[in-house]
């Protein structure tokens, strides 16, 4: 395996053990040799404080590399199709239902080329992997990270295998088949997919995105916390709302805050950090709720199966950015999941996936507890597509109204839709 050294840009220096520190080779490696703690990037920002500035980084590509400086690659040349700089959207419709004055919708639901938040992590991850010479890239998924990883691979010319839950949803199926890799449903959850990957990992050398490129691969995740600085004229917000799996985007977006107050982008400040879970799978807000810093692992059971993690990699450290930055993990129900993606796609327009009705329905019970001030200006994190997870609102939503081509039948079917919305709920101005 050919190891590349760092060009003039690039800041990344080693690997290290975020438990013991011990630091290590910027190899394929993911954990600690002496005490079994995850490996992370450490680079030397310093470096670029007055080197890089918001004028350098608004003249870079529209994309994720346009924070090249901040992730761990070292060529010139990274995979870019187009992935980040998805909109922040400013929701007054939801805010105003909700109760909040000072609502965004950061909306990776339309990010490049796979409509969901890990093109991010998988456009770092395989710019990568090619720089460590693999020709073969696998992952363990829930669904939108084979979606990402096959699609990228295809376009990168790299070999494709990936390992998925059997029970997915038929969207992210599909959505992985058209980019013709192998692919492996295995008849058990996601971790136990996971635990398969990683036998599989130590009897092939490739390089498996989110075990042994880890370290890589979350670093995409940052990006969600630079774009945002930026987005808001580089400032931070107050609060922000995100999904929990692994535990990995929610650590990330943190740090990315963190390396923009480091070089002086953006003002020092604490940002609250609220994450949400599926009651059928929520180990984290579990632990949250027990003010307990060790997670106990569960047997995930609900429709947000992108977000079904039982034995989560980062919940303890999510759990310490939730608690040290006044935020809070909630969990919601699969009934609650259902109403908060159709909340968003009425009152926005948004159509996301069981991972963003989690959000949604996260932020508003946050709300309605009074966990986040009206006052406060808060960013929803919406990681995944709608049009993925089709089977969570088949019967939850309405049908068109079928009619005969003229215009009798259109006038009829007006009255009867009149009367259906007169029976749904009215907006009740806050
Ligand atoms: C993977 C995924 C997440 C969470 O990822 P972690 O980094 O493992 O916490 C959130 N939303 C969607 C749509 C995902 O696919």
């Amino acid at each position: 395996m050919t190891q590349v050294t760092s060009s003039s840009t690039a800041t990344f220096r080693a690997l290290k053990c975020k438990e013991c520190g011990e630091e290590y080779e910027l190899a394929a490696l993911h954990v600690c040799e002496f005490c079994f703690g995850p490996l992370e990037v450490v680079y030397d920002l310093s470096s670029l404080r007055g080197r890089v500035t918001r004028e350098s980084i608004q003249e870079g590509p529209h994309s994720i590399w346009r924070y090249r400086p901040f992730l761990p690659v070292a060529t010139e040349n990274p995979i870019d199709v187009g992935t980040g700089m998805t909109p922040l959207v400013r929701a007054n419709r939801l805010a105003r239902r909700l109760g909040l004055k000072n609502l965004l919708i950061k909306n990776d639901a339309v990010n490049m080329p796979t409509l969901s938040f890990k093109d991010r992590v998988v456009s770092v991850a395989l710019t990568r992997a090619r720089e460590l010479g693999f020709t073969t890239v696998s992952c363990a998924s829930t669904g939108n990270l084979a979606n990402s990883t096959a699609a990228i691979a295809a376009h990168a010319g790299l070999d494709c295998c990936v390992f998925i839950p059997a029970d997915l949803e038929a969207g992210k199926v599909l959505g992985t088949l058209i980019y013709g890799p192998t692919v492996i449903a295995v008849q058990g959850n996601y971790d136990q997919v996971n635990r398969l990957c990683s036998e599989v990992a130590n009897t092939h050398p490739w390089g498996f995105v989110n075990i042994n490129l880890r370290p890589y691969y979350s670093e995409g995740s940052k990006t969600l916390g630079y774009e945002v600085a930026e987005q808001l004229g580089w400032q931070l917000p107050d609060h922000v709302v995100a999904p929990l799996a692994s535990g990995s985007l929610f650590t990330k977006i943190y740090k990315g805050f963190q390396d923009f107050i480091q070089v002086g982008l953006v003002e020092d400040k604490v940002v609250r950090f609220s994450g949400a879970q599926a009651e059928g799978c929520s180990p984290i807000a579990q632990a949250f709720a027990e003010e307990r810093d060790f997670i106990t692992p569960v047997k995930p059971s609900t429709i947000a199966k992108s977000i079904a993690i039982g034995n989560p990699a980062d919940g303890v450290y999510a759990l310490e950015i939730a608690r040290k930055t006044g935020g809070n993990i909630s969990a919601v129900s699969d009934a609650e999941i259902v109403e908060g993606m159709k909340l968003l796609a009425e009152t926005e327009g948004i159509f996301t996936e069981t991972a963003g009705g989690t959000t949604i329905a996260v932020l508003q019970k946050l709300v309605a507890a009074g966990k986040i001030d009206p006052e406060e200006t808060t960013v929803a994190y919406i990681t995944g597509n709608g049009l993925k997870t089709q089977e969570a609102v088949q019967g939850y939503i309405g049908e068109p109204l079928t009619i005969q081509p003229n215009l009798e039948g259109f006038e009829r079917a007006l009255e009867r839709s009149k009367t259906l919305h007169r029976l749904e709920w009215q907006p009740v101005l806050v």
